[in-house]
Order: structure tokens, then sequence, then C-alpha cells
């Protein structure tokens, strides 16, 4: 049903429209910089994704199959992704100095990520094109994403890691039987090799930045956000940038529903990435990418050789917003400031919105009567090691109440 709304897929590079079944990946003129947009049929949309129709429709990310790339008699793998909670969070907002904060939290999502949202989709189309083995490169959570939606279909999975992946994601991989192959190298070089044994072995390649299906999936993060907050949406919507397909994906989803009128206003997008991986930001200065090096303790957003910094510079030009840099010291103290004042306990990277919400803040580039949600897209229970470098140890007690009386005085 939602093929039908489907009318093709433009290159981002040259423009040029293509039919759905002339192309895989990218576009083939463009070859790698042409990084495709699935484009639908928005009139026929608007008939029947309609507020009543939603009212009536399941909470999850299902719910805008007109605006989904996969057939809808398809089988939908049985995990509940998305309408991820959103809260009001005002002694955050107060500590920060702006008039509203709001946090989208992702990591409810079943593998603790806002990737569920693609790799929901990834495991849908490997299926439609007849694969049965799905494979990735990831820092971690489209890895574990993906692991656990090919699992729950039965399927096989394949994961290349970088070197550096935190244990609790390798963990996720290796629980659900996934094949994990650790790349004695950085994430641009898993994603290399991923590539070129999809190629070879003709595994499903569920790659981000070069699938274009797969950004509709993180799009759903922004379809929810303008429903949920319709009339309450905020002046800007925050999320860290690696490949920046989380960031145009939510933009498309915002701009989306705004042209079905299901919300007047949208936000400005304020991409943020860590100082020490930052080519996406260096791109919106300068017009073109260089790729870096790339240094940080948020792994999922060390990318130094970014996909779709097109797409994610074109959002954050379109919608007059920016992005700003953070270093990591930065993100370990939003990392405990969020905790602290909201409960939601957020990995590195996602942190990282928080602390660029802080640094624009800081600089004037937001103001104080201005209003910003912040994506929270990974939970902190991903990387504990990173979170735990900032803290104070826990104080040993032995089990009698004259010890603990003892320790409580000592301590203050
Ligand atoms: C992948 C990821 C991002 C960044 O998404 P991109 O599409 O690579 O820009 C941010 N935060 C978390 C937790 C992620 O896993």
């Amino acid at each position: 049903m939602s093929l039908e709304h489907m009318t093709g897929l433009r290159c981002v590079h040259c423009g040029h429209a293509h039919r759905v079944e002339d192309v895989a990946y990218t576009c083939p003129k463009c070859g790698i910089e042409g990084i495709l947009d699935v484009e639908y049929d928005y009139e026929r949309v608007a008939r029947t994704l309609t507020r009543q129709a939603l009212a009536q429709r399941p909470l999850a990310q299902w719910r805008y199959e007109e605006l989904l790339p996969f057939d809808a008699a398809a089988a939908r793998p049985a995990l509940h992704v998305g309408m991820t909670p959103v809260y009001e969070a005002p002694a955050l907002a107060r500590d920060v100095g702006l008039e509203r904060l709001v946090l989208k939290d992702e990591g409810r999502n079943p593998t603790g990520s806002f990737k569920d949202r693609s790799s929901a989709l990834a495991v849908m189309k490997a299926r439609e094109v007849g694969r049965d083995t799905v494979a990735c490169a990831s820092a971690g959570n489209a890895a574990a994403s993906l692991a656990g939606f090919a699992a729950v279909l039965g399927m096989k999975s394949v994961i290349f890691v970088p070197q550096r992946t935190p244990e609790p994601k390798l963990a996720q991989l290796l629980v659900t039987g996934a094949q994990v192959l650790r790349v004695e190298g950085s994430y641009d070089d898993a994603y290399w090799l991923c590539q070129s044994a999809c190629e070879r072995y003709g595994w499903y390649n569920r790659n981000c930045a070069i699938n274009p299906y797969l950004v509709e999936g993180k799009k759903t993060a922004g379809l929810e956000l303008a429903e949920q907050l319709g009339e309450r949406m905020t002046d800007w919507v925050a999320v860290s940038v690696g490949d920046g397909c989380t960031l145009a994906g939510l933009w498309k989803g915002l701009k989306e529903l705004k042209r079905l009128g299901l919300v007047e206003r949208l936000p400005r997008m304020l991409g943020v990435q860590a100082a020490g991986a930052s080519p996406v930001a260096a791109a919106l200065e300068t017009g073109a990418l260089k790729p870096v090096e790339a240094r940080t303790v948020a792994d999922s957003i060390a990318v130094g050789w970014p996909r779709n910094w097109r797409k994610a510079v074109a959002a954050v030009r379109e919608s007059h917003g920016c992005i700003v840099r953070v270093e990591d010291a930065e993100l370990l103290e939003a990392q405990g400031r969020m905790a602290r004042k909201t409960g939601v306990f957020a990995e590195p990277a996602a942190a990282a919105a928080m602390a660029g919400v802080v640094r624009a803040v800081r600089e004037g580039r937001v103001g104080p009567k201005e209003s910003a949600t912040i994506v929270v897209t990974g939970h902190g229970l991903k990387d504990v090691r990173t979170a735990m470098q900032g803290l104070p140890p826990p104080l040993d007690v032995p089990p009698r109440l004259e010890a603990l009386e003892a320790l409580l005085a000592r301590s203050g």
C-alpha cells in the first residue's frame, strides 16, 4: 500500500529522479556521492493520513505507513519501535537558562537507541528483495539494533565493528547470535570493509548513509515529534550528528507533517558534533567535506568521513539552524546534569545534544526566551565505562548501622 505512495528516488547531488526499480542504493550517475532521497505523492498521502486516522492507529512508528517505503502487507517485526515519550524538563531548562526544554527519550526503543527506527525497516526491505542475511558496519548502536531485528525475523546478521566498541554494545550483538567481526581499525575502515563484503556476498547492506530507505525510518522520530508537540512545537530541535542521517531524517519528518497540515510551525535544527569529529560542522561553514580522523569518547558520533553530510547541511540551512561543536568534557558534564535534573540517562553521543544546547545558549545562538527539544538518541547503559569516568565512587560500608553512622559523620 505505502509502496504505491512512493513516486521515486531523487539524487541529492545531481537532482535526477530515478524510478524505484532502477536503482539499489545510490545514484548510478554520481556513485557514492549520489545519496538518494525517497519521494512520495503527498496529495495521495493526505487523503488517508489524517488526524482522525492517526487517532485510531497503533502507538508505534508504523502509524505513518503511507510515508514509509514498505509494502503494507509485509510482516512487521514484533518489537515495539517508536512513539517514545517526550518529557517537559523545567528544572533542566532553568539550569540551562532557557524558557523551556523538552526531552524525547529514544533510549526507550527495544535495543536502547534511535537506530531501531531504521533497523526495523532494514530487515523488512531485506526480506522484500529476498535476502536472508543483513550486514552493517557500526560503532555499536546500529549493529545492536540490526542484530535484534534480524533475530526477531529469524534472519542472519553479520556485523562489522571498529576496535573501540563499548562492551555493553558488544554484548548486545553476541547475545543475539550475530556474527561479529571486529575490524582492526576505525569506524571508517569497518564501513568500507562491510561495503565490499556486501557486494562480494550479496548481503543486504544496512548502512544508513547510503541506503535511501533507512533514513525514512529515522524520519519517524520527526513525524512523532510534530504530532506529539503540535502547537507546542519548540523553537529548536537539538540532535547530535555523526553521519548526519539522524538530523536529516528528523527534519524530513517534521517537514512532511507540516506539509500535511498536522503541525503549523517548524523548529530550527541544532546539530551538535564532538569537537574531535566535526567534519559536518566544517562542511556547513565551507560548503565542502574534508574527512578527518575522529577523536571523541562519544563513540556513536565518532565519524570522520560522514556519508550523508549533504542532507544534514541542507537540513540545517533550510531550517535556519546551526551546528555547534562540543568538547568531550562538556558532553560528559551534560550527561550528569541531565540525569540529575530529569532522571534520563543518556549515552555520551546523546548527551552531546544537550551539551550543544548549553553551548548555544552561552554563545547567544539560542536566546533565553526560546525553547528546545533535545533528542536523547541512546541509553546511558550502552557505555557505562565512559559515564563512570566523571563520577565519584560509591561509599563502601560494612553491614552495620554504627559503621554507617561513623561513615556518614566522616563524609559529612
Ligand atoms: C547514530 C547515532 C547518532 C548520530 O546519527 P547519525 O545519523 O550518524 O548522524 C547519535 N546518537 C546516537 C546514540 C547514535 O547511535
